[in-house]
């Protein structure tokens, strides 16, 4: 058909108002955009990115930049959100520039973004009291202590689906209002206004200190530790405990609903989507049915399994968390195995020890020997997140003997993601009393062979990645394509899901025991350091 349509278009220019004519009788007809696109911010932790994508899910167009990570000392990690803004505009003006479009070719744009991560600003300066505190950081621990002291840790389990831990919103806000000057009396007045990376991007998108919308989606709300599971609201009780005043809270909208409309680099193109980034995944992954799950190795490794309608408590160091929310439809959850440490133990190989100059040497490194030599790496860099929660857990190298060299640290680093994931795994599955029969994979490390040849060999099923694995991305690009009709249902999103790649078990059983044995051991010794 487009054949055609270039062939009139070339032999009869002056017929090309004509044509105008019938594309917009056609999109009249029809409701639906012909050559429309939707854009996707997906503002992660360690850089921005700006996606285009068209109607069968394929990537048109990308502008990515990197942020720099901020140690101010061990165990604190912060981002400068003033740089992140900026580059959120450089990276959609990049995206829409190399695809040579322009804002009108965009029907909506959707939103995602590193969860948990906390920035307080002033809503009349639109400048930051702090660098937004990242969700690996660990200064809240003692928090953490005190609260656990009545109730225990899961005292705020029932109504939020999480255990007391350094990961999640909640006491990042508290630690800002006890150590920041003046914070507090802006906050109860409403002029220090908090949100995570979304609410904050979407502020700024839609005009901030000229009338910016303060909102927020279910997920990324689920994450804050005082939203409650059940009426979707912020808990009044949690907040008084913590002593958080609400008036700096965001209003909680739905994932996939017209929010607003943008200004300024994407001027009057609607703001329609935000999920955050694992949920936001498990959508790109159309893991839509209950029981279907998902795992993306990032900079953590996050699995998340749909369950439907309805809360499904976890008995074993699983997080009970919002999946998504489209429109006015009822809201789905999940279980979810979060780990904090995948992709940026290859990170901290290549920027603190200088074993490799860059990410993807890891692999070349780690096939020079046949085996991990007896080494094992437990990453415990912010304590250890599912499914032992143990905050005061350090990270360690076990088994170094004089054998082991670089390349055997190299390859105990990757297998420290896949054993993480084995025990995320086998968590969902004694949770739901179900074996799963195959693994869907994303994010950035499924690059690698030997990772996902070696995670399959652990789980004994399948490990499948798909065709697309920006599914971060394209998950918020879902949301805000339903919200305006560019996609009309999930069935449509359905249909652009396909298999780039499978790695089957190649394993022998005595050989993968002992090596999660082997695992199991060293995940021991790196509890109870920190005091
Ligand atoms: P995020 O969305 O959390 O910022 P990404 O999905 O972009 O993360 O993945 C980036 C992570 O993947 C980084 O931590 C990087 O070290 C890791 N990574 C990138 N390429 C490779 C590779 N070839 N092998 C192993 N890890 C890799």
């Amino acid at each position: 058909m487009w054949l055609f349509l270039l062939t009139i278009l070339t032999s009869y220019p002056h017929k090309l108002s004509r044509f105008n004519d019938i594309l917009y009788l056609y999109e009249s007809f029809t409701q639906k955009p012909l050559f429309m696109y939707i854009g996707s911010i997906d503002q992660g932790t360690t850089s921005t990115r700006f996606i285009i994508f068209d109607k069968q899910g394929n990537q048109i167009s990308v502008g990515q930049k990197e942020h720099k990570q901020i140690y101010p000392q061990a165990g604190w990690v912060e981002h400068d959100t003033n740089e992140i803004w900026q580059n959120t505009q450089e990276v959609i003006g990049l995206a829409l520039g190399k695809a040579n479009l322009s804002t009108t070719d965009i029907a909506a744009v959707g939103i995602t973004n590193q969860r948990e991560t906390t920035v307080v600003w002033n809503k009349n300066t639109g400048q930051p009291y702090y660098n937004a505190i990242v969700w690996q950081d660990t200064r809240v621990g003692n928090m953490v202590v005190e609260l656990t002291k009545d109730g225990g840790v899961d005292r705020f389990r029932d109504k939020t689906g999480l255990p007391l831990a350094t990961y999640f919103s909640g006491l990042k806000i508290k630690w800002l209002l006890e150590n920041v000057e003046g914070l507090r009396e802006d906050a109860e007045q409403g002029i220090a206004i908090f949100g995570n990376m979304d609410t904050f991007i979407i502020w700024h998108l839609t005009g901030g200190t000229d009338g910016g919308i303060h909102i927020t989606d279910v997920t990324n709300a689920s994450r804050t530790q005082l939203m409650d599971l059940k009426t979707l609201a912020w808990d009044n009780d949690i907040l008084a405990t913590l002593n958080i005043p609400k008036a700096m809270l965001p209003t909680i909208k739905s994932s996939s609903e017209i929010y607003g409309e943008a200004r300024g680099v994407l001027a009057s193109v609607p703001v329609a989507g935000d999920l955050g980034d694992q949920q936001a995944a498990l959508v790109g992954q159309t893991c839509f049915a209950p029981g279907e799950a998902k795992n993306t190795y990032g900079t953590g490794c996050f699995m998340l399994k749909n369950t439907g309608t309805k809360i499904m408590p976890s008995k074993h160091g699983l997080l009970t968390t919002v999946a998504y929310q489209f429109g006015n439809q009822p809201v789905n959850y999940a279980l979810e195995g979060s780990v904090a440490i995948a992709g940026s133990l290859v990170q901290w190989l290549r920027d603190n020890l200088g074993i490799i100059k860059k990410s993807s040497d890891i692999e070349t490194l780690a096939k020079t020997v046949e085996d991990n030599g007896g080494c094992y790496v437990v990453p415990a860099f912010s304590g250890l997140y599912a499914p032992y929660w143990k905050a005061d857990a350090r990270g360690i190298i076990a088994g170094l003997t004089s054998y082991v060299n670089k390349a055997h640290i190299a390859r105990a680093a990757l297998e420290a993601t896949a054993f993480q994931t084995l025990e995320v795994l086998e968590a969902m599955e004694k949770d739901s009393g179900i074996k799963i029969s195959s693994l869907r994979v994303d994010g950035g490390m499924v690059v690698n062979q030997t990772l996902m040849q070696f995670q399959a060999d652990l789980v004994e099923v399948p490990v499948v990645c798909p065709a697309m694995i920006e599914t971060t991305a394209l998950g918020a690009a879902y949301a805000a394509g339903l919200a305006v009709g560019y996609w009309t249902d999930l069935d449509d999103l359905k249909q652009n899901w396909g298999i780039a790649h499978t790695w089957k078990p190649n394993m022998e059983e005595a050989k993968r025991d002992n090596l999660v044995h082997y695992w199991k051991k060293a995940v021991a010794r790196s509890f109870d350091w920190e005091e």
